[in-house]
């Protein structure tokens, strides 16, 4: 019989899938990385399985104790996934721009959640990391997995997913580009796949125009899970060769082509990692091999980027062609 032990046995070994419409005029070979087959949807179910056996470990979390993180979704629920199979309560953190579809998926395994307004300083104590940081302290037995300085985040990509696509490329990738968030992806995938290519890879972060990471000031922008007002301890920038700024609606605009020309229904963040990977595979010869991660599926955007009165409402330009059946009829 073919079967996994538990859910948790299915994260990671995930594909690569070349990209073959939104590349026209491109020579060099583009491949994604398609983490929304991990089972909770996410590339965070590696770093998640990671924190928590290194906590477990270290001492940190105890049976019965409780998870306390701000998260944009991804991270809990696969955090929310880990705990539930091993007994611990979650309670997380969440900015209001997150959307309902991805807060419910968060209560729907089990966990508790706490909205915070988007629209304040991090340092206020109503943003989503004072408010997690409140909870942490005052909830008996929590741990703070803190995905913004946890070394275990970068290194779960370090030994996951750096590998896998240095494996599945036979050593032939060329360039690797993910979105920066807390930097955990591009910090630990990119560090693998220098060392493992001697320093042949280059690695390339995209950024929403606004975040920290491409110079911006933390101005606010739509995208969500990448981009930052403040520079986290899980981002290495000694690995990253370049970062490139996009903005929102290069990035939505590429998202929406993605499930409409290659089949691949993912988030902005996604959108964002292939606009910035095809900018810079417009340049490269015949034999480059880029690979772009795309972190989550498009699901927990089907009221935003996939809606048009939302785009319309952003002032963002939909590729909608919905059409009444009179239309079609004639
Ligand atoms: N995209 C999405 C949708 C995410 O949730 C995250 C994680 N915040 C990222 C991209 C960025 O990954 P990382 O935190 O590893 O930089």
């Amino acid at each position: 019989m073919k079967y996994a032990n538990t859910v948790l046995d299915l994260i990671g070994g995930t594909p690569l899938v070349k990209l073959n419409h939104v590349t026209d005029g491109i020579a060099a070979t583009v491949l994604v990385k398609v983490e929304y087959l991990n089972p909770g949807g996410s590339s965070k179910d590696r770093i998640a399985v990671n924190i928590i056996d290194a906590a477990e470990r270290d001492g940190l979390l105890k049976p019965g104790g409780t998870i306390v993180e701000p998260t944009s979704g991804n991270t809990g629920v696969g955090l929310a996934l880990v705990a539930q199979q091993r007994g611990y309560r979650c309670v997380f953190v969440l900015p209001d721009k997150v959307g309902e579809d991805k807060r419910n998926v968060l209560t729907a395994y089990g966990a508790e959640v706490v909205v915070t307004p988007t629209s304040v300083a991090p340092d206020d104590p109503e943003s989503y990391y004072s408010v997690s940081d409140r909870l942490a302290r005052e909830i008996p037995g929590a741990f703070k997995p803190d995905q913004y300085s946890n070394p275990n985040g970068p290194r779960s990509h370090y030994e996951s997913t750096g590998p896998e696509i240095w494996a599945d490329t036979d050593g032939r990738i060329t360039h690797f580009v993910a979105g920066v968030g807390t930097g955990g992806t591009i910090s630990g995938t990119g560090r693998y796949l220098k060392e493992a290519s001697a320093g042949a890879v280059t690695i390339v972060g995209a950024d929403p125009e606004g975040s920290v990471y491409s110079g911006g000031t933390g101005r606010p922008y739509l995208v969500e899970g990448v981009g930052e007002d403040f520079w986290p301890t899980a981002y290495d920038p000694g690995v990253v060769d370049e970062i490139v700024a996009v903005s929102d609606q290069e990035s939505f605009d590429m998202t929406l082509r993605l499930a409409r020309e290659e089949g691949l229904l993912v988030g902005g963040s996604s959108g964002l990692a292939v606009a910035a990977a095809l900018r810079m595979a417009r340049d490269l010869p015949e034999d480059a091999v880029v690979v772009a991660l795309l972190p989550d599926g498009g699901r927990g955007y089907l009221g935003k980027i996939f809606s048009d009165r939302w785009m319309r409402s952003y002032g963002f330009a939909q590729l909608s062609d919905e059409r009444s059946v009179a239309d079609v009829v004639g």
